[in-house]
């Protein structure tokens, strides 16, 4: 009989396949978009924040532009008095748009004017974003605190900025210089967080919504697979006219009992062994031939019962085919294996199978046989039961008759010796 392994058996192994796998799955998905959201939010946010600073940018020009070209010249210039007037409404911007830093250049790069006074006066050279501006390209690009190159005397902040140049046009159209802010990207850092984490979050009790419905299918599918198997299994080990287990199934148990003593040879006592008994009803064609098929089936039936009621708890008995039978008792001697035959028969033999208006007197013989090594194998321990069993039916039915391996040698050797079985002068019956 095929053997199912442990998994094949056990459909909860699906749920735990599908547990680790969905747990695994998560975790990579999650991690994945993760990465995935937080460049698309980074991105899409430091966009937002390049268009609002240089938003912000032309509208300080524009509400400045004035003072800027307060000498009335085309070039952008601004006395003490302009620069005072400039700063005061400059820094009125700058918290409310979370602007740092803004300085003016004129078109030589020279700082006319800085939110840290210190650097006024100064030229810039090397400004990547400067030389764009003043070549009439708006620049903006966010910049890392670390990224932040300044002159050297330079208030510093401990903030990301999108830094902007502004090109800045004099009313005859032409460049006159830049206009640069530097705008903290905190508050746009916190709305990519928000929406990262968001995003994930819902993504999350999606994926978790889906993986509990799957496994509730799964668990579901695998309970009515597990009860399906049980049934099936059992379908295949059990005999249905009388219940018992089935020839396959008795065969198995007794491997499995062999493998056992194998296992456990050391605690095993020398005298004690599997002890078998194969047993046949006889004359049982002529039930059949007499009463009918059914009544012989009802005499199986019965027998069956009859010989499970005399059995102890651990010792297993199975139809071995027709109406053979073979019961298994772990762990028991010689003698012992011959006093649970004999009560067997004893059992059968106590009174009459009624059926209907029938009264049968059933008898049995019984081929009885113990296994001390396992090494022997199964199918030697079964014949030498068969053998007792064919010596039991020879000496006249209704009885018991032991059969060792000493008797199995008188069989196997040259056929002179007379075979002796145990039994038949100890527990013999008169037929
Ligand atoms: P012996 O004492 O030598 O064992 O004689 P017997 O008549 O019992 O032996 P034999 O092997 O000649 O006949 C066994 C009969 O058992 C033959 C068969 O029809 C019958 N049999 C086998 N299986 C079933 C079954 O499931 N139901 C019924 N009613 N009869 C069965
Ligand atoms: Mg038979
Ligand atoms: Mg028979």
């Amino acid at each position: 009989m095929h053997k199912l392994s442990h998994r094949e058996r056990d459909p909860n192994s699906l749920q735990q396949l599908l547990l680790v796998c969905g747990v695994v799955s998560i975790f990579l998905i999650l991690s994945l978009s993760w990465i995935g959201i937080q460049r698309a939010a980074t991105n899409s946010v430091l966009i937002e924040a390049e268009y609002d600073s240089t938003q912000i940018a032309k509208l300080m020009v524009a509400q400045h532009y004035q003072l800027l070209f307060s000498d009335g010249e085309q070039n952008i210039a601004m006395d003490n008095h302009g620069l005072n007037t400039f700063d005061k409404t400059i820094r009125d911007f700058l918290h409310l748009f979370g602007i740092v830093k803004v300085k003016v250049f004129d078109l030589d790069g020279v700082i006319i004017y800085s939110t840290d006074a210190n650097i006024i006066g100064r030229r810039v050279e090397d400004r990547a974003g400067l030389e764009k501006a003043l070549r009439g390209e708006t620049d903006s690009h966010q910049m890392t605190k670390e990224q932040l190159i300044d002159l050297y005397e330079e208030q510093r902040f401990d903030v990301d900025v999108v830094e902007t140049y502004l090109p800045v046009y004099n009313t005859s159209g032409e460049i006159a210089g830049s206009f640069e802010v530097y705008l903290d990207v905190t508050r746009y850092r916190n709305e990519i967080s928000y929406r990262v984490s968001s995003s994930l979050l819902l993504l999350a009790t999606i994926l978790l919504g889906v993986f509990l419905l799957s496994f509730w299918v799964v668990s579901k599918a695998s309970k009515q697979l597990k009860a399906l198997l049980t049934r099936l299994e059992q379908q295949a080990t059990t005999d249905t006219l009388t219940g018992l287990i089935n020839r396959g199934a008795v065969l198995h148990r007794a491997e499995e009992e062999l493998s056992r003593m194998q296992r456990h040879d050391l605690q095993q006592k020398p005298t004690h062994g599997l002890g078998v008994i194969m047993l046949d009803i006889d004359f049982f064609k002529a039930v059949n031939d007499t009463y009918g098929h059914q009544v012989g089936d009802e005499v199986l039936r019965e027998m069956s019962r009859r010989i499970t009621g005399c059995l102890r708890e651990y010792d297993i008995f199975g139809r071995y085919g027709g109406e053979e039978f073979l019961v298994l008792i772990p762990s028991c001697t010689r003698e012992e294996a011959m006093l649970s035959a004999e009560r067997i028969r004893g059992c059968l033999a106590g009174g009459p199978v009624i059926i209907g208006e029938y009264r049968l007197e059933i008898t049995v013989s019984l081929g009885v046989t113990c296994c001390l090594n396992p090494e022997e194998g199964f199918e030697a321990v079964l014949s030498r039961a068969d053998h007792a069993l064919y010596e039991a039916k020879h000496l006249g039915r209704n009885r018991m008759i032991f059969f060792g391996i000493q008797q199995m040698q008188d069989i196997d050797g040259d056929g002179q010796e007379v075979v002796k079985p145990i039994g038949d002068a100890l527990y013999g019956a008169d037929n």
